[in-house]
């Protein structure tokens, strides 16, 4: 029989809505949002700026807490959860940012350990093997040491991944990973996301305006206004 992990989706969700604000400020950004993704898939999500991609991501990540609907990671429901319970989501997931949200007063691999400390099961040379490791994956062994400030975007960007993987998340976010990046580096960037997760049999959710990276994907949707207008295998709509 077959491993019920293997069949059930990774990001199971239906009818998921969400709004900002309260009262008269209520704003409505997503609207009825279904979208499953099963393990080892890598799903683009495009679509023009405020049409509800970063929130989207935001809540599949449990950085925000889903309101209504479903939004099930992993098997566990993330509407209406605690706390606690987004917190423990979380430790699950790596989030790549645009801005690559790295600490300037820590050098590559003490960025890269900070993946490590948040599950705290993990000695300081443990830590520091494991980042030397996947920085040296990412072509960095001879920046180990270096502050962020005196290496380029490409590189930058190639820190924020190693950190977001180390710990082999099951599932990777990612928000304009390749952003700021010139067409190699970009390509380069992804690339390396791209193994490093399928090693790792991580699954891949990457909101892009890049259209240079659309071929890496297994599926592209597309949000417009709060919605998810389309959702289907490899149908490409720039
Ligand atoms: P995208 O990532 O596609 O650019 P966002 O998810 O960032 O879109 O934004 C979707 C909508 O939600 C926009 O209208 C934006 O102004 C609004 N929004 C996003 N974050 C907040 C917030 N923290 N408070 C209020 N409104 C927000």
């Amino acid at each position: 029989m077959e491993n019920n992990q293997n069949i059930t989706p990774v990001i199971d969700i239906h009818n998921l809505d969400h709004s900002f604000g309260q009262g008269e400020l209520r704003k409505q950004v997503l609207f009825d949002i279904n979208l499953e993704i099963n393990r080892g898939e890598i799903v683009l999500m495009t679509g023009p700026s405020g049409s509800g991609k970063t929130t989207l991501l935001t809540l599949v990540s449990g950085l925000r807490s889903p309101q209504s609907g479903s939004c099930k990671i992993l098997g566990k429901e993330l509407c209406g959860a605690s706390s606690a319970k987004l917190v423990q989501a979380r430790r699950n997931n790596g989030y790549i940012f645009q801005a690559h949200n790295l600490h300037h007063s820590l050098t590559a691999s003490q960025n890269v350990q900070m993946g490590l400390e948040v599950h705290g099961k993990y000695s300081q040379r443990e830590m520091r093997d494991r980042a030397i490791a996947i920085l040296e994956e990412v072509g960095l062994a001879d920046r180990v040491d270096y502050y962020p400030d005196s290496l380029s975007g490409g590189q930058k960007q190639r820190i924020a991944i190693a950190r977001a993987l180390v710990a082999h998340p099951a599932i990777v976010l990612a928000d304009e990973p390749t952003a700021a990046l010139d067409s190699k580096s970009g390509r380069d960037v992804v690339n390396i996301m791209q193994r490093l997760a399928k090693e790792q049999g991580s699954t891949i959710l990457l909101v892009t305006h890049d259209d240079r990276i659309l071929d890496i994907a297994d599926r592209i949707v597309h949000m417009e206004d709060g919605k998810l207008v389309n959702n289907s295998v490899k149908q490409k709509v720039f």
